[in-house]
This record gives structure tokens, C-alpha cells and sequence, in this order.
């Protein structure tokens, strides 16, 4: 877990790494699965709002939200104002222009 700045929320919000996320992402799917059960949307995502909670002492009530922060999906930050280029492979910071130098070898 690692706190980011978010392109979406246009907010610092705490991000999951690969491990964390599978576990984030497998309790989403579980969401669905209880569909039949006749349970409300809130109850059936809990189990995924509480690990994340817990996890990183954020209040999220949003299950696609936590989806997208997902450390994987941003690149490194920008060298010049810190927030992390948008994609992994952008070529340039979409906060402040700063043009990237992408690292050859
Ligand atoms: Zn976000
Ligand atoms: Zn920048």
C-alpha cells in the first residue's frame, strides 16, 4: 500500500500493490457471485470495503473505486512535481509538462 496521487478522485488516496490487490479484486468478484442470495449491494461488498479499510486506514464506500488504485496502473512519479505520470509508458507528466526521460537499457 502506498499513498498516491489519484487521476480520477483528484485526491492522494492509498493505492494497493499486485499482492494486495488480488485480494481486493477477489473479494469484488465475490461480491457478485452473491447477487442471488438477495443480499444488498452494501453487504455484499463489505468484506472488500473492510479489507481495504482496515488495511489502509482510509473510509471508502465505493467498491469500483478501490479497482482503480491499483499502484501497477500509474507510472513512477514525475521528477518534477511528484505526482505519478498517468500511465507507466507516458511520455510526458499530464500534471505539470514535464517531458519524461524514459530510462534506456
Ligand atoms: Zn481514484
Ligand atoms: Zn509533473
Amino acid at each position: 500500500m502506498k499513498n498516491l496521487w489519484c487521476w480520477r478522485c483528484q485526491m492522494e488516496v492509498p493505492m494497493l500493490d499486485e499482492e494486495e490487490y488480488a485480494i481486493a479484486a477477489k473479494l469484488y468478484s465475490q461480491g457478485f457471485e452473491k447477487i442471488e442470495s438477495g443480499k444488498s449491494r452494501e453487504e455484499r461488498f463489505k468484506p472488500m470495503l473492510d479489507y481495504y479499510n482496515n488495511l489502509t486506514g482510509f473510509e471508502e464506500t465505493e467498491p469500483n473505486a478501490i479497482l482503480h488504485h491499483r499502484i501497477e496502473q500509474y507510472g513512477p512519479p514525475c521528477e518534477n512535481c511528484g505526482k505519478p505520470y498517468r500511465t507507466p509508458l507516458a511520455s510526458f507528466c499530464a500534471a505539470c509538462g514535464n517531458k519524461r526521460v524514459l530510462q534506456t537499457n
